[in-house]
């Protein structure tokens, strides 16, 4: 296969066995049912099915899944050539819901993939994934840390995450650029609704592309200091500080004007 294609579908495959035990070994055996991402040539495969009888892939590539099926074909383990960014959830996993989800993603389609699984609570309870490390970095990102802006706030809104461990360039073939980490998710309710947390996004990703000023001249013309006092949020905060709960409120002080 050309450079270019293998780099399109992020196709750093996981070399290091001890990594890929690692990682299957945090999904949490009381959901015994998996669903992977991108199983690529199996590394992460053959420990998942250590601790899963069933088992449901996606890999794009489908020049790969011959060879899979092959390996690892058996009841209750099923690899389709699919497009985890397209294919519908609902018809593949509802009946059997829940699942766990573990992954060593595709770098350059990780965070849209992800953004598909997080609100899916309904489907998925764990989601065990390696991606670059500055993009984890500001997944777990808290409030007023280094990195905190929309990508925190949106996992917050439906997740728990902590990063499990770094993995570096010589653990897979061929090397990526950059360093990886391994990120566990739990699902959770989210606390707001669809409504309230897509007026809280709106406002925070406007603020936020200007994270060194104060929130006042970061939101104006449009929300000024009494919206944020009436919101109870010092508007000389920078809007890197707030938390979820915050923009949900300011959102609804702002639609109730
Ligand atoms: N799991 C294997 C491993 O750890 O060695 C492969 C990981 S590799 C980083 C990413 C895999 O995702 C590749 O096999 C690639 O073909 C596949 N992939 C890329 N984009 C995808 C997509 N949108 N849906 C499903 N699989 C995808």
């Amino acid at each position: 296969m050309g450079r270019s294609k293998r780099r399109r579908l992020g196709q750093n495959f996981l070399t290091d066995a001890n990594v890929a035990e690692q990682m299957a070994a945090l999904t949490d055996a009381s959901t015994p049912r998996v669903l992977e991402i991108g199983p690529g040539k199996g590394a992460l495969t053959q420990p998942l099915l250590e601790r899963f009888d069933r088992l449901l892939a996606l890999e794009l590539d489908e020049s790969l899944v011959p060879a899979l099926r092959e390996q690892f074909g058996t009841a209750g383990v099923e690899f389709r050539a699919a497009d985890a960014l397209k294919e519908p959830l609902d018809p593949l996993l509802d009946e059997e819901a829940p699942w766990q989800v573990a992954a060593n993603l595709p770098y350059s389609v990780g965070t849209a993939i992800l953004r598909r699984l997080l609100p899916r609570n309904d489907l998925f309870t764990r989601i065990v994934v390696m991606l670059q490390q500055e993009v984890v970095d500001r997944l777990v990102a808290r409030p007023a840390g280094k990195g905190h802006g929309i990508m925190a706030l949106e996992r917050a809104a439906f997740a728990e995450a902590y990063i499990a461990f770094q993995v570096p360039p010589n653990a897979f073939k061929p090397r990526p650029r950059v360093m990886s980490a391994v990120v566990v998710f739990d699902l959770h309710p989210a606390p707001h609704s669809p409504e309230s947390l897509s007026g809280a996004f709106s406002l925070a990703c406007r603020a936020l592309t200007m994270p060194r000023k104060v929130l006042t001249n970061a939101l104006a013309p449009d929300v000024g200091s009494d919206q944020l006092e009436a919101a109870d949020i010092d508007p000389k905060l920078r809007p890197g500080t707030l938390d979820l709960a915050d923009w949900v409120r300011l959102a609804g002080v702002i639609g109730r004007q």
